[in-house]
């Protein structure tokens, strides 16, 4: 017999799901949760939510009332959102509403209902099942390759997905996705309590430690259900029996369940198979391939295939997944270029683009989530390509530039900053190091006067973001004068950070009320997302201080410090500032002693963690050492003596320009501009004091 072309989503039971879900973007709404109206509710705590766009979600929520239960609810967000991609359903955003610890999860809604419903409609064909079982496959390969095991593998967690990814201009297609990770545990660990008894398996029952065979019994009990049901294909039987072997030892692995589909089925086009077995029985639509595309089988000697949808296909890939800028879609920018980069017929110029992408990918992602496995990934990347030494295009250094300073480090940053920059002055990731350098060295004017640079082939967008970086800065480097005659100049704007930044820099500069605009902006800001920036976190604090709402204040600091991104060196202004707030004190006020009192009573509040003082911090309160009280002289001997490489590295004297070691310049101990002996006066001109080298 010999094969044939099939589409797995061919029954006409997807365009009936399609048609029923595009009524349900047009029913009533019920009430309100967020930005999204709720228009029908799926379960207890569960709701069907559309946002303003039209599209649909689901929100779980559920009453958490302790801190710990919040902090856990979190992590749970963080697991869905770092391997919510390819194959497991993601989380699209985390609420958090004000005046009560109430947390709810956003989730893709899933139009195509899940297995469950295909199993119950009985109209399933055994290609469609068996394509369900192979993307099923393909989703627990990418959890227990990351040592973790689902733990409720069932019909009703498979789903079918619609949509264009996020990628815009993709052609929406259907995707069979592994749903609710709740259950989800490492490997080694107990499993959850919550588990679905018809789908356990034996030793899961009786209380064994989580394992990956566990899932794949789970698996083999799903295909023999729906095998139950169709003219079965004998190898597929035979496959689900091994997963359903008494001993866990016996059953495949994922990946061995992945290989055994390679050999009897594959994926082409109606003309003909191009991928997988030599003789398919039956092939799918590429189409249908790509999240699969990384444990899929390829035929071995086709090298023409090999290069459209093998390694090269990923490098515009990774390209549109950078645009996409989540969490899980930078981090499969890592899976993708470090798998490339091990090819080892890869090009050089095709390999130093992979790097380049992969070291920026690490950068955003760090950026995004402060993680210290993140970091350890970006010194991994950035550790590499200075052994390669190499770049595609000479501004990609300043992207090596840009992940040292993430990694706070300027002295290694410096040499690459350089050639970037000199490369080519008005390219984006040139402008961004040069940025990043200013302010780690806490010198936001200079900053702004990068960010103010025009630049090159500059879309809207684009002109926008530099802008409201550069508006940042100057309050930052507290140009209030300059920063209100810009604000002017824009006028009124519906940009939610232009605003904020208006109403602090109004505090700043004299008493304030709570007017309208302010009230305005706090019902704005009723709901906070994942997606809120740090940035807007900071300034709603300050504002809300500002105003003597210092309860509001404080909760609004709190949430913000939990976050790791604020444990970031690039944020050592936001931090200082929320700290303050933290313990009901002015934010605005950046000296020295005030922020090493601060960091220091929070430090011993919260058990003496590790985390040292930023670098400039070290060294300029080393020199201050004697004006410190005591809680902030423990977390100076804490955070050890400043490196000799850090006091031998040159800054510029804020006057006269002039290069000269760290160790030898003064340096004022609330803005952190340095001067050299020669220039340096009693006071700086934001008011600090100035330390000299003792
Ligand atoms: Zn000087
Ligand atoms: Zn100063």
């Amino acid at each position: 017999m010999s094969g044939r072309f099939a589409d797995p989503f061919a029954a006409p039971y997807f365009p009936r799901a399609l048609a029923a879900a595009a009524a349900l973007r047009q029913a009533p709404a019920l009430g309100r949760i967020g930005g999204y109206e709720t228009v029908a509710e799926l379960a207890p705590t569960v709701y069907l939510g559309r946002r303003a766009d039209g599209q649909l979600f689901v929100l779980k929520g559920s009453a958490a009332t302790t801190a710990a239960e919040l902090a856990r609810r979190e992590d749970e967000a963080l697991r869905l959102i770092r391997h919510g991609f390819g194959g497991v359903l993601t989380v699209e955003e985390v609420l958090g509403v004000p005046g009560g610890p109430v947390q709810h999860l956003c989730l893709p809604y899933c139009p195509g209902g899940s297995l469950r419903d295909r199993l119950a409609g009985k109209d399933i064909s055994v290609e469609e099942l068996a394509y369900h079982g192979l993307a099923l496959a393909c989703a627990l390969h990418q959890l227990h390759r990351h040592g973790l095991v689902h733990g409720d593998v069932k019909p009703e967690n498979v789903l079918f997905a619609h949509g264009d990814e996020g990628f815009a201009g993709r052609e929406p297609r259907w995707r069979t996705v592994l749903a609710d990770l709740e259950t989800m545990v490492p490997a080694g660990g107990r499993t959850s309590v919550r588990l679905t008894a018809a789908y356990a398996a034996p030793e899961q029952l009786a209380g064994a430690a989580a394992d990956p065979a566990m899932d794949v019994w789970a698996w083999g009990r799903i295909l023999r259900e729906g095998l139950d049901l169709v003219e079965g294909w004998d190898w597929l039987d035979e496959l689900a029996g091994q997963a359903l072997a008494e001993q866990p030892g016996a059953r495949p692995d994922a990946e061995a369940i992945i290989a055994n589909f390679g050999r009897h089925l594959g994926f082409g086009t109606t003309t003909g198979p191009q991928l997988g077995a030599d003789r398919p029985l039956v092939w799918y639509p590429l189409g249908t391939l790509p999240d699969l595309l990384d444990s899929w089988p390829r035929r071995a000697g086709v090298a023409t295939i090999r290069q459209s949808v093998g390694w090269l296909a990923w490098l515009p890939e990774c390209h549109r997944l950078y645009e996409l800028g989540t969490v899980p879609a930078l981090l499969r920018i890592e899976e993708l270029s470090t798998r490339a980069l091990r090819e080892a017929e890869l090009a050089r110029a095709a390999a130093l683009g992979f790097t380049c992408l992969w070291v920026k990918a690490l950068v955003e992602l760090v950026e995004k989530t402060g993680d210290t496995a993140d970091l350890h990934r970006l010194l991994v990347a950035a550790q590499e390509w200075e052994r390669v030494g190499e770049f595609e295009h000479e501004p990609d250094a300043a992207v090596l530039a840009q992940a040292w300073l993430m990694l706070d480090n300027p002295e290694r940053a410096l040499p690459h900053l350089n050639r970037g920059y000199t490369a080519d002055r008005e390219h984006p990731s040139g402008r961004a190091a040069l940025r990043l350098h200013h302010l780690l060295a806490g010198d936001f004017e200079l900053a702004a006067q990068i960010a103010a640079q025009p630049g090159r082939d500059e879309d809207e967008g684009m002109h926008t973001r530099w802008l409201l970086l550069m508006l940042g800065d100057l309050l930052a480097a507290g140009e209030h004068a300059e920063l209100a005659r810009l604000l002017d100049r824009i006028g009124p704007s519906n940009i939610d950070l232009i605003a904020l930044i208006g109403c602090v820099l109004a505090g700043r500069r004299g008493p304030v009320t709570a007017d309208a605009r302010w009230r305005g902006l706090r019902e704005h800001f009723r709901t906070i997302s994942s997606g809120t920036s740090l940035k807007k976190l900071a300034l709603l604090t300050e504002a809300a201080f500002q105003r003597g709402e210092y309860d509001y204040a404080a909760s609004r600091a709190d949430l913000a410090r939990r976050r790791k991104v604020t444990r970031l060196p690039v944020n050592h202004l936001e931090r200082a500032a929320l700290e303050a707030v933290a313990l009901q004190r002015d934010p605005a006020d950046r000296a020295l002693t005030a922020r090493l009192t601060n960091r220091a009573e929070l430090w011993v509040a919260d058990g003496r963690p590790a985390d040292p003082l930023l670098r400039l911090d070290l060294v300029t309160a080393h020199r201050w050492a004697e004006h410190l009280p005591p809680v902030a002289r423990e977390l100076l001997a804490f955070s050890g003596t400043p490196a000799a490489p850090m006091l031998a590295s040159t800054r510029l004297c804020g006057d006269c320009g002039g290069a000269e070691p760290l160790g030898e310049l003064a340096i004022c101990g609330r803005c952190h501009r340095t001067w050299c002996a020669g220039c340096a006066d009693q006071v700086c001109r934001c008011g600090g004091e100035v330390t000299r080298p003792h």
